[in-house]
Parts: C-alpha cells; structure tokens; sequence
C-alpha cells in the first residue's frame, strides 16, 4: 500500500498537531454551543475521531453518507445514501468533511441542513483544493490549503483503499492510469 504513494504531503505528527490547533479555535467558539457535530462519511472518519477526541465539551454526534465520486478520481453526481438520525432544527452545526474540492457535495449538504433550520453552520475541513472550486462554499476551519493533486489518506480513499494511511500522500498516477 505505501510503495502506491508518490510523497507525503503531511505526516500524522503534523496533523495531529494541526488537529489540536483548529480544535483550539473551535473549543474558544463552540463550548458553550452543544453543537451537532455531523462528520461526512467515509472520508471524514479519521479526521472527525481525531477531532472529536479534543473537544472537551457538550455536543452531538451524527454522520451523513453522501455520495459524489462513484468509483474514481472524477467528481460525479450527488446523492445522500444516509440522513442524520438528529435532528438540527436551532442547533449550532459544524460539518466536518476531509476535503473541499468542486465543493458541490458540501454546497449541498449546507443547503439542506440550512432548509432545516439550522442556527449556524460551519464547515470543517481537514483538506482544501481551492483551485477546483464550482461551487459557492468556503471552509471556516481548514486544516491545510493543497495542490490540485489526488490525495489518499487520513481518510481519502481512491476506489476504496488507502483511507487507513496514517499521513496525507499523493497517491502515484501509474496506480490510476492503468
Ligand atoms: P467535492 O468535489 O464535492 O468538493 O468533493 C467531494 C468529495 O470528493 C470529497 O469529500 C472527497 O471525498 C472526494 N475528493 C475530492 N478530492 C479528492 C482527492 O484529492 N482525493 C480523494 N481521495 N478524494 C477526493
Ligand atoms: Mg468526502
């Protein structure tokens, strides 16, 4: 699996310690809050455990699956293959995601959580691709701004592996373009 990447854009060390920075930031907005934690799945897993670990305060735990790359590199169309269990009317809401690319899939969730009433809605991204923005979204918490490479790791998968690499890696073109 590792002899698959190309280099390491950013090793677990420093994304723990980016981690415990942005949880920081959001603990001096949020602790009083009791915010709807909604981590975007499967690719925000790690990166939601991580986060979750160092918030020291009242909140709720749920997850959407929402479906926008059917089986490669190229986004496709978007779909919600499971709905919250909590409901978010007047709840302070920070979605958590592992990377903002077109920005289709969280443009569309925040609209459907703000269709719900929603008091506030933040995004968390542990990754941001700004270069191949479509869609009208910014991340309010961002982990690291990247290149327009594809990404596998801390989450990210390609075709369904590599999402349990500790680090973040450029995932070699030669495993792709075979
Ligand atoms: P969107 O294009 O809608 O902003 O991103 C949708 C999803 O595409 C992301 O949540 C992520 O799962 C996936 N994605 C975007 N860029 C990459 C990438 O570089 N690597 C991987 N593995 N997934 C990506
Ligand atoms: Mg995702």
């Amino acid at each position: 699996m590792n002899n698959d990447i190309e280099k390491i854009l950013f090793t677990e060390e420093q994304i723990n310690h980016r981690i415990d920075e942005l949880a920081e930031e959001m603990t001096a907005k949020y602790a009083d809050k009791n915010p709807v934690v909604v981590s975007v799945m499967t690719g925000a897993m790690m990166f939601t455990s991580e986060m979750l670990k160092r918030l020291n305060f009242k909140l709720t735990v749920d997850y959407v699956d929402i479906s926008s790359y059917a089986d490669g590199t190229v986004s496709g169309k978007i779909s919600l293959v499971k709905d919250l269990s909590t409901d978010i009317k007047g709840r302070h809401v920070l979605i958590m995601e592992d990377i903002v690319d077109t920005g289709h899939t969280l443009k569309y969730l925040k609209d459907l959580l703000e269709d719900r009433g929603a008091a506030s809605i933040k995004i968390v991204s542990l990754l941001d691709k700004p270069e191949r923005r479509e869609a009208d979204v910014t991340g309010d918490y961002i982990g690291y701004t990247v290149p327009n490479e594809f990404l596998v790791g801390f989450g990210l998968d390609y075709s369904g592996h590599y999402r349990n690499l500790p680090y973040v890696g450029v995932l070699k073109r030669s495993v792709y373009e075979k």
